[in-house]
């Protein structure tokens, strides 16, 4: 039950979505008739048709939702290795071998929504809510930071407790926070949409992206996991949120869907069309997209019952057909999945993940609890260490990275688009990664990791010195310098 102070809350809330919803004057780019109707439309693609998409797929210019289609509905397994292949190939030619780590900071889980899928929601009692007092705000930055991380994702619930004030607060508390060497240097933010007052006041603490998921794209399931008379109840005031976060001047937006909730088919095209009218509106499509598939919450039924499940051979298709649709946009996979799974989805097109990570309100102080049912949102699939994940990473192949440079330097937006189909990844990302990566090896990594990093780098500057000789040798330079001291370098 809410107290007398949280409806009152909840109701001025839902007075400015509202109004919102009487002014707002774009129109819902989201036609349910239209999306089921290109479906269908390919229902059956013959295997010429994919072969086409799968060639202009490489042309790396993007696909339309029909040409998404095709793919979504190709089930022969041969051609579904192509789809797969060519993700890889777009993985490789886009963003190399780099993949950018984060953790995920919950700083308050109390929220006035009901969503019927979330371990937070108001009437799930057998979930204890709680919001991180500053000292222990501190605290989990301080773990975090001890173990390498410089790239945050901070959630919060929508509450009084946690409104607009305190997220400033407390990602200015974060930004602040020092221990040793350790920083935190860009802070994401996952929360409820808000005003564009607001999120210029999110602006002003300099925040990286803000991202918001839609959940789920389609009406009338969207009416049915969110309750009416909650905030989360507004189809369009979420739908247009990242719209508002550009008009404020956030230009990194990050888009996703709760895979599960409904036919995931639907939902895929959802995204595109999603990023479709982000790129006509703003010049630049999202930033990122997510894929969260539905997890267990303690007490929520509809997270092992639901009838839009999605197995590991449709995520496959979900993340490679992503990759194909979309190939200079970030796609994020997170500790939902488990270890094994993660290693194949990673190869198919994924850019960032996320490591080391806990999700209950307070975890990281409680690290060697794995789970904490009562407390968390849902629960995780992978709960390995950062070092063990970013020893696996090394082992496949690829430079983990905790670079945020890009940001720091102004490649946002529509500028990181340019940058990116300039040949951003090969010039700048690649070789900031390393550096970042050396960091990391320098101050936080176990032994047996930092002998096989090295071996990562090594081969890198290797190759980089046949590419690129003056840049590799700048390169060098830099990672003699961190070797003595120096941090924070980048190009
Ligand atoms: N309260 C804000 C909101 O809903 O936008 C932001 C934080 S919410 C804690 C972050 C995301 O967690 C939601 O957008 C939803 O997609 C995801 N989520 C909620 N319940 C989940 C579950 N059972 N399994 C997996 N993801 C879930
Ligand atoms: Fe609240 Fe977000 Fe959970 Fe919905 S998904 S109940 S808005 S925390």
């Amino acid at each position: 039950m809410l107290s007398p102070e949280e409806r009152s809350w909840r109701e001025q809330r839902m007075t400015v979505i509202r109004k919102y919803e009487e002014t707002e004057r774009r129109a819902d780019f989201i036609n349910d008739e239209e999306i089921w109707r290109v479906l269908e439309s390919k229902a059956h693609p013959a295997r010429t048709e994919v072969e086409e998409v799968l060639a202009k797929t490489r042309e790396l210019k993007g696909l339309t939702p029909e040409e998404a289609a095709v793919l979504i509905n190709c089930r022969d397994p041969e051609l579904l290795e192509e789809i797969f292949a060519t993700a890889r190939w777009i993985k490789e030619q886009v963003y190399g071998n780099r993949i950018v780590l984060f953790a995920p900071l919950y700083i308050s889980s109390p929220c006035v929504n009901n969503c019927a899928y979330c371990g937070f929601r108001h009437t799930n009692d057998a979930v204890t809510k709680r919001t991180l007092s500053t000292e222990e705000l501190e605290d989990e930055v301080r773990i975090l930071t001890s173990k390498g991380h410089k790239r945050l994702i901070v959630v919060y619930g929508e509450h009084p407790v946690s409104d607009i004030d305190f997220m400033c607060h407390t990602i200015e508390k974060i930004y602040q926070t020092r221990n040793g060497r350790g920083e935190i240097r860009r802070v994401n933010v996952n929360a409820a949409p808000l005003t564009v007052e607001e999120y210029r006041q999110l602006k002003e603490v300099g925040i990286g992206t803000f991202q918001v998921f839609q959940e789920t794209y389609h009406h009338e399931t969207y009416r049915k996991m969110h309750p009416a008379n909650t905030p989360k109840g507004s189809y369009r005031w979420r739908l247009f949120a990242l719209h508002r976060a550009q008009e404020a001047g956030i230009d990194d937006v990050a888009i996703g869907a709760l895979f599960g909730l409904y036919d995931w088919r639907f939902e895929v095209l959802g995204l595109i069309y999603h990023a479709m009218d982000l790129e006509r509106e703003f010049g630049v499509g999202p930033h990122t997209i997510s894929f969260p598939r539905l997890e267990p919450a303690l007490n929520t039924p509809l997270t092992t019952g639901s009838p839009y499940l999605v197995s590991d051979d449709d995520l496959k298709k979900i993340i490679a057909i992503l990759r194909c649709a979309v190939p200079y946009t970030g796609l994020i996979l997170t500790c939902r999945e488990r270890p094994e799974l993660r290693r194949e989805l990673i190869r198919l097109g994924v850019s960032q993940t996320d490591g080391g990570s806990r999700i209950a309100v307070g975890g990281y102080a409680e690290m060697e609890r794995e789970h904490i049912p009562d407390r968390e949102q849902f629960q995780l699939g992978d709960t390995r260490s950062l070092d063990a994940f970013i020893y696996e990473l090394c082992r496949d192949g690829y430079i983990p990275s905790f670079c945020t440079a890009g940001y720091r330097s102004g490649r946002t937006g529509c500028h990181f688009m340019s940058f990116a189909k300039k040949g951003l990844v090969k010039n700048f990302c690649t070789p900031n990664a390393v550096l970042t990566f050396k960091e990391y090896l320098l101050d936080y990594a176990s032994p047996a990791t930092r002998e096989l990093g090295e071996q990562v780098i090594d081969r890198y500057l290797e190759a980089f010195a046949r590419q690129m000789p003056r840049r590799a040798e700048a390169l060098k330079g830099m990672l003699a310098r961190l070797e003595v001291g120096e941090r924070d370098l980048y190009f």
